[in-house]
């Protein structure tokens, strides 16, 4: 199997810690995990791909930085990143080959917020949101609008599909996926499920893959992860929240979207309220997952309410994963095509990181990056234990040997 370098970083930095990748998270286990004492250092939490950026903003916000300014820093590190295909440059592009970049932010001192969606040649996004909030009437603008607007505002226009991504995207284009038809959100959903191959055409499909990877000359170190990124077409993320010494918190969410998404789809990213939420009174929080099912629960809005009225950020994260299970009625076999990752920071400190399943696969948790003077990456406690699956399913998951 090929690691991605994301991948390759969650690993090293799991097991300087001694956390057993794989190893069961039940919500009891791991919950004293979880920090929930008060304290009044600055501390930056983030999505998994932010942990090697996190000692530049720690160091910064130390000295007195402003909390949103902390927060780009560590997202600026994957969005500038080409070989993180989840977010800004090198991301994995729409169903048309174009690089589509969504983000959102708030900076709690000054209760203002900033978003852009949807937005093409402009790797800079969450400075984008940033400029959006600082310098227009507006709270979000998309498209075309929104890079020009970026332009005017100096930003450079920037072909952000690398040539790794691109042959990618070509792989899932010839083996004829798509995002057509109904979602897991509705009644016909099973659909999509219906013996699409049965186990042995699901080899002869593989060795397609394999032959038009081999067309398409893409290198065979990376050939069966690139195979996997069309079989369960992967999302990626990042969110940053950050509280300061005198209180001041900001939070900041970037990223490419769905990879292959239909040109125009938006996700929870660029969303207020669902993919980031900070108000410096209570706390912040973001997310990375499926947006159109954190869209339907508000998921960054409802946990800082949940904090509001007295939840820990942990039962806050997990009263918001509880709304997406109740609305698939606990359906577990369609909760499968769902992943969801809270990131959650209360104003005295404490936070948490939960998942709706333990990772995307089994060895590959998810995780959450922490700074409060020492830099480190926990495993999220989830609500259900095992991989959740990526939809839409060209090949049912009990039929390739991944
Ligand atoms: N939430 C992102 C979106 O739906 C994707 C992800 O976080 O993986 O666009």
């Amino acid at each position: 199997m090929t690691f991605s370098r994301r991948d390759f970083v969650s690993s090293i930095a799991l097991g300087a810690l001694g956390t057993a990748a794989g190893a069961p998270a039940s919500a009891t286990e791991a919950l004293p995990k979880q920090r929930m004492q008060a304290q009044a250092k600055p501390i930056i939490v983030s999505a998994g791909n932010g942990y090697e950026h996190l000692e530049d903003a720690y160091q910064y916000l130390k000295g007195g930085g402003d909390t949103l300014e902390a927060a780009i820093k560590v997202v600026r590190g994957p969005e500038d990143d080409p070989n993180d295909d989840s977010v800004g440059l090198g991301g994995l592009p729409n169903e048309e080959g174009v690089v589509e970049l969504d983000a959102s932010c708030m900076h709690g001192p000054t209760r203002r917020a900033g978003s852009a969606g949807g937005v093409r040649n402009i790797r800079s996004m969450a400075q984008l949101a940033r400029e959006v909030m600082l310098h227009s009437g507006h709270v979000m603008l998309v498209g075309e609008g929104a890079e020009r607007f970026a332009v005017a505002r100096g930003f450079k226009r920037q072909d952000l599909l690398t040539e790794e991504s691109r042959k990618v995207w070509l792989l899932w284009k010839e083996a004829h996926a798509d995002w057509w038809g109904p979602g897991v959100a509705d009644p016909r959903w099973r659909e999509r499920l219906h013996d699409r191959l049965k186990s042995d055409e699901g080899a002869a499909y593989r060795q397609r893959l394999q032959a038009i990877a081999q067309d398409l000359g893409i290198d065979p170190a990376v050939r069966e992860a690139a195979i996997h990124k069309v079989l369960f077409p992967p999302t990626g993320t990042i969110h940053c929240s950050t509280l300061a010494a005198n209180g001041d918190m900001s939070g900041c969410t970037t990223t490419s979207g769905l990879a292959w998404k239909i040109p125009g789809r938006l996700g929870d990213s660029p969303i207020i309220g669902a993919g980031c939420y900070t108000d410096q009174d209570v706390g912040s929080a973001g997310a990375t997952g499926s947006g159109e099912e954190n869209i339907r629960v508000a998921g960054a809005h409802t946990i800082v309410e949940n904090m509001r009225r007295g939840m820990t950020p942990f039962d806050a994260g997990m009263d918001a994963l509880k709304r997406i299970v109740r609305n698939y009625n606990g359906e577990k076999d369609r909760l499968l095509y769902v992943d969801m990752t809270y990131y959650i920071l209360r104003k005295d400190g404490a936070y948490a990181g939960v998942s709706l399943w333990t990772g995307y696969e089994p060895g590959r948790p998810h995780t959450i990056a922490v700074h409060d003077g020492t830099r480190r990456l926990e495993k999220t406690v989830s609500l259900f234990e095992g991989a959740s699956q990526e939809w839409p399913p060209i090949v049912a998951a009990s039929k390739v040997n991944l």
